[in-house]
């Protein structure tokens, strides 16, 4: 530093003599142990300065804030948080213990807990964490109905010529005493005529099957039980004399895009994201068809991802080539030859059975156009009288028990990560007791019971009432072979 004085008379500078009170100002710095002393004194001032703001420092000994970052008034910053580059925090807000912010934007009232989030923008009144990872370049591979996915698709506005339509799919894979040797498939059966989906059972192994059901989410009976209809559907001749006598292994559930073409959104990313697989609503219903579809664009996502960051560009338009390449792909071709043929199920088995015949023979000509869906939540239901079920615990089991199989030892202590809307009537509550297959909601009098823990993140009743919101990490199903 002291060269300084020479150098700036030899370029002919002005020099004059500043008086200081304040010997930290005049510090100097000639080793990393004095440049570490220089850096304590100023992180020292900046987190003075924000607590005089009207900041609540928690701990200051492990908050570090570099200069330039921005905080509100009355906002809460916990211990052990480091808020870098141009972070930018709203009034009023909070961050929980370990957070790290470099050129993150939070909003008023926004509470960000143990997380870790790079240049991205977190909303006014928005939760984050525990345990998030935001960031630049990613690509979103979450599945069905993704929390991320839709939160991405709404800020940014990107539309879908339908809206995106779901089906719950409840899955068993079973140890068997006599082996299968064929796949069996149902369209319609065991379902009400007035509902969509369809079962199957094959071979995974010699002694080893797999079954399930999958109904789709726009059925007009509010009783409907997915799960429950597995159960019974077991008990049919044409499954029973597989599974008497073996054991269930493992059960789970799991919500799938069934939109097809019409549902495909304008784009499939933007600046620095890239949606794939289910997550993208790639799922051709008629061949249930989704894996080949979520390998397939996570390939290109990775080209388009490689190609943009060689050439330094990963705006909307560096990544665009994923966008091109996915509607160039046979993914593309696959669902624009099925494209009307789930939609047409809207009008019920038969009419949607005669009609989709048709299509295949035509290669989707017929009837052309578009059939336009309704989302999910808006279809019509019916309350209706049903049998009650007693599971015997041996070839058919109660929800509780399948909740078990699927993995699920989340502590009963966990924080409810569902939201569940005000004034929920009993009838709404039965119809939300029916839609979720792990008895996550009860009818108690005339109101709902929640039990979050139960939950195995299937997205069904995210589509149809209760929003899902991401869980405490480390929770939720443990799924082996599903
Ligand atoms: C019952 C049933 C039967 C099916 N049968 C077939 C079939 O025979 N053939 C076929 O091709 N397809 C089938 N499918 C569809 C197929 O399973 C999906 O299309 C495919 O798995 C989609 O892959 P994906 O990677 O996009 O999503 P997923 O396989 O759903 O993977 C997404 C992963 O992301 C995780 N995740 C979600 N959110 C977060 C988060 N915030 N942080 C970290 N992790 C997160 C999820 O836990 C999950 O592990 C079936 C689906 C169901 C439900
Ligand atoms: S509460 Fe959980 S398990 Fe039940 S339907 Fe909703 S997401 Fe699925």
């Amino acid at each position: 530093l002291t060269d300084v004085v020479h150098l700036l008379i030899d370029a002919e500078h002005t020099i004059a003599t500043f008086e200081s009170d304040d010997e930290e100002m005049c510090l100097g710095v000639n080793s990393r142990v004095e440049l570490a002393v220089v850096n304590a004194a100023m992180r020292v001032r900046l987190l003075e300065r924000l607590m005089l703001a009207g900041v609540t420092i928690e701990d200051p000994g492990t908050t570090y804030v570099d200069w330039g970052v921005e905080v509100g008034r009355d906002t809460v910053i916990r211990a052990n948080t480091h808020l870098l580059g141009r972070a930018t925090v709203g009034a009023a807000s909070e961050r929980g213990t370990g957070c790290f912010l470099r050129d993150a934007f939070v909003g008023d009232r926004a509470r960000v807990v143990s997380s870790h989030l790079y240049e991205c923008v977190i909303g006014s009144g928005c939760g984050v964490g525990p345990f998030a990872y935001i960031r630049p370049n990613t690509v979103l591979a979450e599945g069905a109905r993704g929390h991320l996915g839709q939160a991405y698709r709404e800020w940014q506005s990107i539309r879908s010529p339908n809206p995106q339509i779901f089906a719950l799919g409840v899955k068993e894979v079973w140890e068997t005493k006599k082996p299968l040797d064929v796949v069996i498939h149902t369209l319609g059966w065991p379902l009400p005529t007035d509902a969509f989906g369809g079962s199957f059972m094959y071979p995974m192994g010699p002694n080893r099957i797999a079954l399930g059901i999958v109904v789709g989410l726009d059925y007009h009976d509010a009783g409907l039980d997915v799960h429950e209809l597995l159960q019974r559907m077991k008990l049919h001749p044409l499954f029973r004399p597989y599974l008497e006598g073996g054991q269930l292994l493992e059960w789970g559930a799991k919500t799938i895009p069934e939109g097809g073409y019409h549902a495909l959104a304008e784009r499939f990313g933007g600046a620095g994201l890239l949606m794939v697989g289910d997550t993208a609503g790639l799922v051709d219903v008629p061949s249930l068809k989704g894996i080949h579809y979520a390998m397939h664009s996570g390939m290109l996502a990775a080209r388009a991802a490689f190609a943009a960051l060689k050439s330094g560009d990963t705006s909307a338009e560096g990544l665009a080539g994923y966008d091109r390449a996915v509607l160039e792909s046979y993914i593309a071709s696959d669902l624009h030859r099925t494209r009307n043929m789930r939609l047409a199920f809207k009008d019920g088995l038969y009419v949607g059975g005669v009609k989709a015949g048709l299509m295949t023979v035509t290669g989707g000509r017929f009837p052309g156009g578009k059939i336009e869906m309704p989302e999910d939540a808006a279809t019509p239901r019916r309350v209706e009288e049903s049998a009650p079920f007693s599971p015997d615990g041996k070839l058919t089991f109660s929800k509780l028990d399948a909740v078990f199989k699927s993995g699920n030892a989340t502590r009963d202590t966990i924080p409810s990560h569902l939201l569940v809307g005000p004034d929920i009537t009993g009838e709404v509550a039965d119809f939300y007791a029916h839609v979720c297959p792990a008895g996550v909601y009860e009818r108690v009098g005339d109101e709902v019971r929640v039990n979050p823990p139960n939950c195995v993140d299937c997205k069904a009743t995210d589509v149809l009432g209760p929003r899902w919101t991401p869980r405490e990490g480390g929770s939720g199903p443990k799924y082996r072979d599903m």
